[in-house]
């Protein structure tokens, strides 16, 4: 991969990487029986697609435009993959097409679920129904990302359920945790089996939703497999995962330019990015992304606060220290900026979107997607 001529900014997927993720996820399809979905939001990259079809079992999509590209670009390369559909409310505009393009449909609350149950049961007959549960419990490390949390309007309670849904469902969900280990899970499952599992009697399926760091390292996947295993046998179910940071994982980066360098108190680069636009979560979360070949503030004889190339001052990704000086030209790779970045982009500022690359097996480098111009433009009038 020759990263000196390539046109940044630019996200860059390894194939490589990817498929290693893909191969540990079937492992625990295998082993422990359950089926992985890849949940879109958090990696829609779907120039991958045809790779990611051949381990997982279909996506979990977030409303109507997510269940499309599904069952679009998706479902052509694994007929047998399925399309789950979960949003906190449907809208009636647009759940005809959801019910069309969806085999499973997981409804936020009782009343969504008898608003909508006839509806698509008559628009799709095969479509399987289930209620997302908010088990009340998580260790989520941040309020942002706990849909657990007070107030919580992500699933129903114990308090909100409503016994008259159960002849309609097929399943129960709940999605409880972010990037956490298999403890997190094993606590969140004690608590709904002791609310809930008084109803999975005739259930077909438990989906575990997502947030599961599997592929991280350190992450306990011979515990997950005895979990989902015991779980299995104990209650007679089916098991989703349904995990979108697990897939996109460390399997690629975001390749940046040094634009200009100076000093006002300390050493300053603005770079051909952005934090705000193209790396969000680096400020909603916060955290602060590796750059490749960098330390810390002040570890390395040369430091630089990195701060994106838009008119917002708190535009800024950290600061970071390397050997030698910065100069302009110069490249700056950001690591794990597969997940959760390009699917949440703006054109804030009117910046440029950064393309979209897949690193080959072979090191060929691909760039699938440029943008420009007409993408600005064309989300105003
Ligand atoms: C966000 C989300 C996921 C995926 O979560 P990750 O942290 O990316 O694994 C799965 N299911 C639901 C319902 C979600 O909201």
């Amino acid at each position: 991969m020759n990263l000196d001529t390539i046109k940044t900014p630019c996200y860059v997927c390894e194939e490589e990487l990817l498929e290693n993720n893909l191969k540990l996820l079937d492992y625990v399809q295998k082993e422990s029986g359950a089926k992985v979905i890849l949940a879109l939001k958090g990696f829609a990259m779907w120039s991958t697609f045809p790779l990611v079809s051949k381990y997982l079992k279909g996506c979990t999509s977030s409303g109507l435009h997510e269940a499309k590209l599904a069952r679009e670009e998706f479902c052509k390369f694994n007929p047998h993959a399925e399309v789950h559909t979960y949003s906190p409310a449907f809208k009636d505009e647009d759940i005809d097409e959801i019910a069309k393009i969806s085999d499973h449909i997981v409804f936020n609350s009782p009343n969504q679920l008898f608003k909508f149950k006839d509806r698509v049961k008559e628009i799709n007959p095969h479509v399987e129904l289930s209620l997302r549960i908010n088990p009340e419990v998580s260790s989520s490390p941040k309020d942002i990302y706990n849909p657990c949390g007070i107030y919580s309007r992500l699933g129903t309670t114990l308090a909100n359920f409503d016994e008259r849904v159960l002849e309609h469902i097929d399943g129960l969900n709940f999605h409880a945790l972010c990037e956490q280990n298999v403890d997190a899970l094993e606590e969140v499952l004690i608590a709904f089996e002791e609310k809930f599992s008084k109803y999975f009697k005739g259930m077909k399926y438990i989906n575990f939703g997502g947030g599961h760091h599997i592929t991280k390292k350190g992450y306990d996947v011979e515990k997950l497999i005895r979990l989902i295993k015991k779980f299995r046998a104990k209650y007679d179910v089916e098991v989703y995962l349904e995990p979108g940071e697990a897939v996109g994982w460390q399997t690629g980066f975001l390749i940046a330019t040094v634009l200009d360098v100076f000093e006002n108190g300390m050493n300053l680069a603005i770079l051909d990015t952005s934090a705000e636009a193209h790396m969000p979560d680096t400020l909603a979360m916060p955290y602060r992304a590796d750059v490749r070949g960098s330390g810390e503030a002040g570890e390395k004889q040369y430091t630089y606060r990195f701060g994106g190339n838009t008119c917002l001052a708190g535009d800024i990704m950290g600061d970071y220290s390397f050997n030698e000086p910065l100069k302009i030209g110069d490249k700056v790779i950001f690591e794990d900026q597969i997940h959760y970045t390009f699917v949440k982009n703006t054109t804030f500022n009117g910046i440029k979107l950064p393309s979209l690359a897949i690193c080959r097996k072979d090191g060929a480098l691909d760039v699938v997607k440029e943008f420009g111009y007409t993408d600005y433009r064309g989300r105003l009038s």
